[in-house]
């Protein structure tokens, strides 16, 4: 009967089960700006939960895309 040569360390034998905990995280769609977003949470990009407006949300100079620096120079 064949038997393992050497006994598996413990840090060996414990990286299988170094996973086991890990859940991915569930995410939808917000209604509103379809963006993924946390479930049961309000959308981080557009502030909106279950329809509704509820904070505001400011953009950032550095995440508004080249897009937003034209709209903005052409509303002065
Ligand atoms: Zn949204």
């Amino acid at each position: 009967m064949p038997v393992p040569k050497r006994k598996r360390s413990r840090t060996r034998r414990d990286k299988r089960f170094a996973n086991k905990g890990i859940i991915p995280q569930t995410f939808a769609h917000c209604p509103s700006c379809s963006k993924p977003c946390v479930p049961h949470v309000v959308c981080q990009f557009c502030g909106h939960y279950k329809g509704v407006q509820v904070v505001k949300v400011r953009v950032k100079k550095a995440e508004a895309g080249p897009k937003d620096a034209i709209l903005a120079s052409v509303k002065k």
